[in-house]
């Protein structure tokens, strides 16, 4: 087998890749939300039509100078704070030389060997065990333009730069090859995602290219200390391709090693259609960046104060959040994990637990029926139809005895679409139970006169039928009937007859 062959075939023996571990890294790329670029004052704003947002600093005209946008050293200061990493009291800015068209300066200006921070972590849980993926640095950086290639004329191929993006910042998290897998890479780039959002310091939308993905991958015999030659993935955009891109590639290696040839080093891109990483470009033939401290900016002197407060104001994180749900609700590890998807259901969460009395029910509810209904119709939970106060209120209804869990499904279906009180929805829509005894026996007569065979049966002794009874009474109800006091009326009726 050659060793250069990025696209081979993934080992057939699977008792090959238990011989193996693989070892992943991954850096992230976070657009930080702030509303100006790094450098500049023009807008970072999403979808604007191409060059509209540019001005002669982030164009990389002469004699510009570049302006450090505060804010964005804030965000990335508080993401630093938010994983426990040191914050540097000197940073120094750097120039990474290269040349590319969406790159108009011949350079971005970087961190290089003084980043803002270093070291910190990340804490995942996978398959119930809590695992932490440590971080080796986080720095600050700007942005590149992008290339598109659109059809021009009678389909000639063209190329076309779009330097909107350009100068817009970016915070690269750089982490450990503590990575075991595609499936906790997913669960580390969640995490990350839900750290950043909780900060508000990102929007975390990946379509957009909010977030982008990096992945340094390698395999070992399982047991080795020394690691195999890593291969990095470039760009990867969805969590979906993440984990599929970095499985391809742990099969691709082992079946180069196993074949007997060696892992060269290199740089793919995942193609998401073919569902193959192909080589970018001989890492041997890669640029030396030529890095040097940027001469037109300072180096960065955060006062220690100043960091300081920002920890003192950061918002509760993911981590602390469950730990509270888990403390004053007494709820499973496991749902405050799914209430803390995002701080809004959480919120959601803890309105309906207090309005309702009922903190498991209400968990029960939003875990099953609440976000069966968000999956399919994508809805945030802050467009969800049924707020927090009425599916309380419902669920209170429930825990009181004032309708059963049958009809609360009922009720729920109608609450989607009719915004009025659940009271009054069960009063509009006849759901309330029925418990009056003369209208359960009414109920009672009228299902034994229609099934005069069972109810035969069952006064000459066969009990079975008694069930059988009591659910075409239960259905002629339309699951209102009050189940105790439905089965006292019918024996009560079934006796009086016989
Ligand atoms: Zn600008």
């Amino acid at each position: 087998m050659s060793a250069a062959k990025p696209a081979a075939a993934p080992p057939r023996d699977e008792s090959a890749r238990e011989r193996y571990e693989a070892v992943i890294g991954l850096e992230v790329h976070a657009q930080l939300k702030t509303e100006s670029k790094i450098f500049c004052s023009c807008s970072t704003r999403f979808g604007a039509p191409p060059n509209t947002q540019v001005c002669p600093v982030c164009l990389g005209l002469p004699g510009v100078l570049p302006v450090l946008n505060e804010r964005a050293v804030q965000f990335a200061v508080m993401t630093g704070l938010a994983v426990g990493a040191k914050i540097r009291g000197r940073s120094v800015f750097a120039r990474k030389n290269y040349f590319y068209p969406d790159l108009p300066k011949g350079y971005q200006i970087s961190q290089y060997d003084r980043p803002l921070c270093e070291g910190g972590e990340v804490e995942v849980l996978v398959d119930g065990e809590r695992r932490r993926i440590g971080l080796v640095r986080i720095h600050l950086e700007e942005d590149a333009g992008k290339s598109l290639h659109p059809e021009g004329r009678e389909g000639v191929a063209t190329t076309r730069v779009d330097l909107n993006r350009a100068g817009v910042p970016l915070i690269e998290i750089v982490s450990q090859p503590d990575i075991r897998s595609g499936a906790e890479a997913v669960h580390y780039l969640t995490k990350l995602r839900q750290i950043l959002v909780y900060l508000d310091v990102c929007d975390g939308n990946m379509e957009e290219g909010s977030l982008r993905c990096d992945a340094n991958v390698s395999v070992r015999p399982r047991g080795a200390r020394e690691l195999g030659t890593k291969t990095e993935i470039k760009n990867v955009n969805s969590f979906r391709y993440v984990e599929k891109a970095i499985q391809f590639e742990i099969s691709r290696q082992i079946g180069v090693v196993e074949g007997g040839g060696r892992v060269r080093q290199e740089t793919l891109l995942w193609d998401s259609a073919k569902n193959v990483a192909e080589p970018m470009r001989s890492k041997e033939e890669a640029h030396d960046y030529r890095y040097f401290p940027e001469p037109d900016l300072l180096p960065l002197d955060l006062e220690p104060r100043w960091i300081e407060s920002l920890r003192e104001h950061l918002p509760e994180l993911p981590d602390a959040l469950r730990a509270r749900l888990v403390g004053a609700h007494a709820i499973p590890e496991y749902d405050a994990e799914v209430l803390t998807e995002t701080r809004a259901l959480a919120t959601y969460y803890e309105e309906t637990a207090a309005r309702s009395g009922q903190p498991k029910l209400a968990s029960n509810w939003i875990m099953t029926e609440v976000n069966a209904i968000r999956n399919k119709t994508g809805q945030a939970i802050e467009e969800f139809p049924i707020r927090a106060d009425r599916l309380g209120a419902m669920i209170g209804m429930i825990a009181s005895g004032a309708i059963s869990g049958k009809i609360a499904k009922q009720l729920f279906e109608l609450m989607l679409t009719d915004p009025a009180a659940p009271d009054e929805l069960v009063r509009k829509h006849g759901l309330a139970p029925i418990e009056d005894e003369e209208a359960l026996r009414a109920l009672a007569r009228e299902v034994i006169a229609a099934n005069a065979g069972p109810a035969a049966e069952f006064r000459a002794g066969k009990e079975k039928t008694f069930a059988f009874l009591v659910g075409q009474a239960m259905k002629q109800s339309r699951g209102r009937a009050h189940p105790e006091k439905l089965q006292d009326a019918l024996r009560a009726v079934l006796k009086e007859e016989r």
